[in-house]
This record gives C-alpha cells, sequence and structure tokens, in this order.
C-alpha cells in the first residue's frame, strides 16, 4: 500500500468566480492541493494531464461550458470518467440535483461553504477515491504476480516434463548405446504375454569381448561394443518379423555383451533359423575400429512363446537357457529344450529327493563283477548307484551324478558310497571272496581336503587293508585342473590307497601326462571294446592301449564286454581283466554271490 502521507491527493477547483477559488483553496488546506480553473474548457484539459486530480469541484453554473456540459465530456472520456465529481452549487439557484446525479456526479455542496461540510466531503470521496485506486493498483500488482507466477510455473512443469522424460528414458535404455533395455522388453513382453499373443525370443551374446576389452582397456572395450551393437541393430531391420520394442528399436541390450530381439512367428521357425545364421556370420565381419580389425562370434538362444513359456518370466529364462546350451551346439544356435533345462522343475525335485534319499535309504549300491583272464577267477565289483525313485521310478545315474556335482550333494552322496562300498566289501570277505571294489569319484571330491581322512575312516569302520577299495576317475576328471587334481591323487597313493583311470581313451591324455599319474589300473571305455569286432580301428586303439598301459607297468581292464569272441580277443591281446553284462550285469550283492558261486562261471573262462 502507497503511503498516504507520500502522497497529497489532487483536487482541481472549476469556478468562473476567483473568490470561490481562492476559499476553496483554504477550505481543503491540508486535505489536499488545489489547482484552480475558471472555465470549463481549461477543466477539460486539465482533467487529462498528469498527475490527474483525484476528485474534481465543479461550479454548475459558468459562462461557456456549464458544469453539466462539463461532467457529461469528462464521464464520457475513459482516461476520466471515474474521477469523482462534485458539483458547486449557490443557494437558491434552481438546480435540478437528480438530474446532476444521472450524468455520474459523485455529490453536492451549495454556496455559501461551510468549511467543515466541504472538508469532510471532499475526504470522504478522496478517501474512497484513494481506497479504490489502491485496491486497482494492488489488483494490478496480483494480476502481474499471478502472471509471473503462471509463467514461472508452465517453465517448472516444463522442466520438470523433461527431467522426467529423461529420467524415463534412463529406466527403460541402456546407457552405452541408447537401445531399449531389459526392463522395457519385460514390460513389452509381459503385455503380449496377457494379450496371449505368439512371439519368437532371440538372445545374441557376443563371444570374444573379453579379449578385446584385455587387449584395449574397458573403455576402448565399450565403444567397440557400441559399434558392434549398431552394426547388429542395423542388420536386425532387415530380419524377418522383427518387432520394435513399444514403437523404438528392434534391439534390446539385456546386460553386458547379451542383446535379444522379439520376432512375430508368421515367418515360421525355418526362415528363422536361417535368418539367424545369417545374422552370425554376418556378425563375425570383423570390424574396423582405431585403425584396427576386430572380430568376434555370437551365439544364439531362441524361445517362443507359448511353446516355452506363456509369461516374460519364463520365456525369458528359457531363452537363457538356450543361449547357454548353443555354445555345446555346433552352429552356436539352440533353440530351448526342456531336457537341456538343468532347471527345469523335475530337475529342483529330484535335487531335493536325491538328499532325502541319501539320509533315508533311498539309493542302493549294484555291483558288476570283474574277472582276472589269465587266473580265470573273480577279482573284484564296480559298486554303481542306483536309485528307485517312488514318484518317477529308476533314475540312471548319468542323470543323478552330474546335478548332485553341479550343487555340492555329490559330497554326502560319495560319503554313502564309500561307506556302503566298505560294509559290502567286508561282508563278501566274510563269505570267503577276497575282492577289490571299485567306486566312482568325481572330481569334486578330489578338491574336498579331507576326502582322505574319510575314505581312511571308512575302511577302518570294517577292518579292511587300504587296497579293499579301488578309486575310479575318469580320464577327464583327472586332465581337469591337473595340478590340483595331481596333488590330490598324489596325497591318495601316499596313503596306500589304488587309483584307477575310468573311461580310458576318451579324454585323449599325453602319454607324458598318464606317467606322472599315481595310478594302477586303466580301464578301456566300452565304447572302444564292444564294437571292437566289427571296427578295426577300435581293435587297433585296444591292443594300442593295452600295450602302453602294459609299458608303463599298468593294469588293463576292459569294460564292456557283451559277447564271447570279444572276451577271447582281449584275452588274445593280454588285457588283464574284464567286465561287462557278457560276464554279468550289475546286481544285488546277494545276486552277485549266487552267480560267483556258480559253475558256469567256468563257461566264461578264458
Ligand atoms: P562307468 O563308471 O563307466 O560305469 C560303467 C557303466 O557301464 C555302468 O552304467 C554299467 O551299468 C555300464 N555297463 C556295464 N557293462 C556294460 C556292457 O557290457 N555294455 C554296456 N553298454 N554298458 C555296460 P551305469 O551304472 O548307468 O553308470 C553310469 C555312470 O554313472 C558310470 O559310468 C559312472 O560314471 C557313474 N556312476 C555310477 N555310480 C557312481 C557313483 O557311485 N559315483 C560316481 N561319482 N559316479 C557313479
Ligand atoms: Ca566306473
Ligand atoms: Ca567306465
Amino acid at each position: 500500500m502507497t503511503n498516504k502521507n507520500e502522497y497529497e491527493p489532487l483536487v482541481l477547483a472549476v469556478d468562473d468566480d476567483p473568490l470561490m477559488l481562492a476559499l476553496v483553496q483554504r477550505v481543503l488546506a491540508g486535505v489536499a492541493e488545489v489547482i484552480g480553473v475558471d472555465n470549463g474548457v481549461e477543466a477539460l484539459q486539465r482533467a487529462v494531464e498528469t498527475p490527474p486530480p483525484d476528485l474534481i469541484l465543479l461550479d454548475v453554473r459558468m459562462p461557456g461550458m456549464d458544469g453539466h456540459a462539463v461532467c457529461r465530456r469528462l464521464k464520457a472520456d475513459p482516461r476520466t470518467s471515474d474521477i469523482p465529481v462534485i458539483f458547486t452549487t449557490g443557494l437558491g439557484e434552481d438546480e435540478d440535483e437528480a438530474a446532476g446525479f444521472e450524468m455520474g456526479a459523485a455529490d453536492y455542496i451549495t454556496k455559501p461553504f461551510r468549511p467543515a461540510v466541504v472538508r469532510a466531503r471532499v475526504r470522504a470521496h478522496l478517501q474512497a477515491r484513494m481506497l479504490t485506486r489502491q485496491v486497482r493498483q494492488d489488483n494490478a500488482l496480483l494480476d502481474r504476480k499471478v502472471r509471473e507466477r503462471t509463467r514461472e510455473l508452465e517453465a517448472e512443469i516444463q522442466v520438470r516434463r523433461e527431467t522426467e522424460q529423461r529420467l524415463q528414458h534412463q529406466v527403460y535404455h541402456d546407457d552405452l548405446t541408447g537401445l531399449p533395455n531389459q526392463v522395457l522388453l519385460r514390460r513389452y513382453l509381459t503385455e503380449l504375454c496377457r494379450r496371449d499373443e505368439a512371439c519368437g525370443l532371440l538372445l545374441f551374446a557376443f563371444n570374444g569381448f573379453v579379449e578385446i576389452n584385455n587387449t584395449l582397456g574397458h573403455q576402448n572395450g565399450s565403444q567397440a561394443l557400441a559399434l558392434f551393437a549398431q552394426r547388429l541393430q542395423s542388420l536386425v531391420r532387415q530380419f524377418p518379423g522383427a518387432r520394435r520394442i513399444e514403437g523404438q528399436a528392434r534391439l534390446v541390450r539385456m546386460e553386458g555383451v547379451c542383446f535379444a530381439v522379439l520376432v512375430d512367428p508368421e515367418h515360421g521357425t525355418e526362415v528363422l533359423l536361417r535368418a539367424a545364421r545369417e545374422l552370425q556370420a554376418e556378425i563375425e565381419q570383423p570390424l574396423g575400429y582405431q585403425g584396427m580389425s576386430l572380430s568376434i562370434s555370437a551365439q544364439v538362444g531362441i524361445a517362443w512363446a507359448p511353446e516355452h513359456g506363456k509369461d516374460a518370466e519364463t520365456l525369458l529364462r528359457h531363452a537363457h537357457i538356450a543361449l547357454q546350451q548353443s555354445a555345446q551346439e555346433e552352429g552356436q544356435l539352440a533353440v530351448y529344450r526342456e531336457d537341456g533345462d538343468q532347471y527345469s522343475a523335475r530337475r529342483l525335485s529330484l535335487l531335493g529327493d536325491l538328499r532325502e534319499a541319501i539320509q533315508e535309504g533311498g539309493l542302493t549300491l549294484a555291483y558288476q563283477p570283474q574277472l582276472d583272464l589269465a587266473a580265470g577267477q573273480v577279482c573284484g565289483a564296480e559298486a554303481l548307484l542306483r536309485w528307485e525313485h517312488p514318484h518317477f521310478g529308476f533314475i540312471p545315474p548319468d542323470e543323478f551324478i552330474p546335478m548332485a556335482e553341479q550343487t555340492g550333494v555329490i559330497r554326502p552322496l560319495t560319503d554313502w558310497v564309500l561307506a556302503e562300498a566298505a560294509r559290502q566289501c567286508a561282508a563278501f570277505r566274510a563269505r570267503g571272496y577276497t575282492l577289490a571294489i571299485s567306486v566312482n569319484l568325481s572330481a569334486r571330491n578330489l578338491r574336498e581336503p579331507d576326502l582322505l581322512e574319510r575314505i581312511i575312516a571308512h575302511l577302518a569302520a570294517h577292518d579292511l587293508p587300504r587296497d579293499a577299495l579301488l578309486l575310479e576317475l575318469t580320464e577327464t576328471e583327472m586332465m581337469r585342473n591337473q595340478d590340483g587334481a595331481l596333488a590330490a591323487l598324489l596325497a591318495l597313493e601316499a596313503a596306500g590307497l589304488q587309483l584307477s583311470i575310468d573311461d580310458f581313451g576318451t579324454g585323449f591324455s599325453s602319454l607324458a601326462y598318464l606317467k606322472r599319474l599315481p595310478v594302477r589300473e586303466l580301464k578301456i571305455d566300452r565304447s572302444f571294446v564292444s564294437d571292437m569286432l566289427c571296427e578295426q580301428g577300435d581293435r587297433v586303439i585296444v591292443r594300442t592301449i593295452i600295450q602302453m598301459a602294459h609299458n608303463l607297468g599298468l593294469k588293463v581292464v576292459a569294460e564292456g564286454v557283451e559277447d564271447q569272441p570279444v572276451l577271447d580277443a582281449l584275452a588274445e591281446m593280454g588285457c588283464d581283466r574284464a567286465q561287462g553284462y557278457h560276464l554279468c550285469r550289475p546286481v544285488a550283492p546277494e545276486a552277485m554271490l549266487e552267480w560267483m558261486g556258480r559253475e558256469e562261471l567256468s563257461s566264461v573262462r578264458v
């Protein structure tokens, strides 16, 4: 609000009588500044000058233009229309007050003046006028402020909208490539699955970026990755049925070197697979980067909705599994298969059940005898795990042992086998059969620091000598982590335990490595043995292995002996022992005892 003390109101007094003007000036001293004019024309002129008068005291009777005419003009002019006009009329003058008010007059004062009345009226009108003016000013100020604030708010909203858009973009896109990310893909896939739309999900994983990162550093590696992604994106544009993800790009960066493409199923699997292979070939084309020529390859995993997943998560998981499976495929490309799914529901439930079977006595060992070919006697038996699942029936060890190896269950499992084999070995001995029982170990078992202690404890529990158990390890497992495995094997051997190389011939061991191994026996893999009479190559291999093993001072066992001619041929080649269906299938201990006691055993003797 304007301070009243600072502003002295201005009154324009119009009267043809100079005395009246002087009087007004005196009466209003201290209330307002007064400007006097003596005719209507001048009054109209002064009314539009600055500063404008706050009030006009207007004599009605004047020569020339009279007060009423002046008032009419003032009210007609927008510049002056809102200035309050007070008419002054002489006493006895026959004036029509009503006409004056209709004209827009604010008040009437009759002459001769009574100073107090004049002052009071003028002050009242001036105050009203000031108030109105103040309100107007305030309103104008308010208007301006509202306009300014509105502009500010609009700017703020704009900034917020932009920030929100930027954040949205960040949430749904990958920083490095600007491509849609897996969050956006998941949202889009969820919507597709909700509408029961069929689609194919292809995952691409680049191979070779470890080398690129190691050589060029991570920053360059990232830039190179962005370039490869860009090229993949332009290749994907031509890909049959490739969908835009929510109207954006057709390529999604999942994470790291993994990208995704979503396709319509209309073209069919054949076309899709061909296109994917072509894409793989294109990806392998070297790419120029800073004067270098970079090469990578890509593996591809594919899953179809709804066959492989009716919801986004399942479909994605299965596409990832297919991607893992693709590593084993020659073309580095795989469509999801349930049997390759390590995480399938059956596997999960089997794993839980296996733990239970170990504890609750759900497992048994079958024994497959080994025949000493020179002596014509049974000299040992291999213990083989058997699991009869209450719901799924017989589960072959080839199915559940890899599972146990991957999850750490192999440790309690092997412990159970060792304990049971030692117990049975003692039982055979009690019946007069001094057999060595062969037990299969996994490479994982070799990494258990207390393995040796546990084996010794199992033997001691039945007063068995160290050579009562023979430990079989496959050739490939001994080759894996060669030095670590070697140290563990040396420790076992030093304690007097016997070791055997299982599945020999499948792992392509070098002779030099074989020499370092503290093994006593070598088992020729059954794939060479079974067919050795029809496959000349197999026969040569078997003969060579026997000779080589003997040169190194190792005994040789042939497994997978399925008929008499093979048995005869092995004997002729000097093989030490034989094991196989022709002699006896893996059987329960009682059945093996019975088999060993049978007269017919002589029929298989060589
Ligand atoms: P493996 O150690 O090579 O065991 C020999 C396999 O060949 C056994 O299969 C046996 O039933 C089979 N076999 C025996 N004679 C013949 C024959 O004349 N012809 C043919 N075609 N096959 C024959 P099984 O019992 O299914 O065991 C498979 C594999 O499971 C074993 O191969 C072994 O690697 C693993 N395994 C079995 N028990 C255990 C165990 O207690 N621990 C560990 N770690 N692995 C085990
Ligand atoms: Ca074996
Ligand atoms: Ca074997």
